[in-house]
């Protein structure tokens, strides 16, 4: 996917209005269409690039800056308890549109949004395989 095709590239430059929290020269954050919960937002970048992996060193020195900035005035604005950052790459992570983005969840004691998965077990054998392997290379 292109810039030219690209729905985030689109709402993120302002091609596509949207309900905007935040907006610098890099970034811009909305509120997510489909909200996991009351003030579920979506920090979009400006520039398209589609993960984690693509993405550009400068990007990834500011996101966490912003997440905490925009995450502590939305937690002060929705007085909620807590919040999730989740940020999913590639489609078996669950990642719908081929945009980086991160989401930021407010999060309330006792609400019933699931993120969880089964916890499973770390087997030495895997420990070992995946330590040797990551060190190595
Ligand atoms: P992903 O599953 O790719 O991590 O998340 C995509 C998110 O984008 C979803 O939470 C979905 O609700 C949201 N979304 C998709 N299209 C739009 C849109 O046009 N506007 C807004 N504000 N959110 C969108
Ligand atoms: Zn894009």
């Amino acid at each position: 996917m292109d810039k030219n095709t690209c729905i985030f590239c689109k709402i993120a430059n302002g091609e596509i209005p949207s309900a905007t929290l935040y907006e610098d020269s890099m970034f811009r954050v909305i509120l997510d269409l489909s909200p996991a919960s009351k003030g579920h937002a979506l920090i979009l970048p400006k520039k398209h690039f589609e993960n984690l992996f693509d993405m550009p060193e400068e990007e990834g020195k500011e996101i966490l800056l912003l997440a905490k900035k925009v995450g502590t005035k939305l937690k002060e604005v929705l007085s909620c308890d807590g919040m999730n950052l989740i940020q999913n790459n590639g489609s078996s992570a669950g990642q719908t549109v081929f945009h980086f983005h991160m989401h930021l969840i407010p999060r309330n004691e006792g609400d019933d949004i699931k993120l969880n998965w089964e916890p499973g077990v770390l087997s030495e054998e895997v420990k070992q395989l995946i330590l040797e392997k990551f060190t190595k290379e």
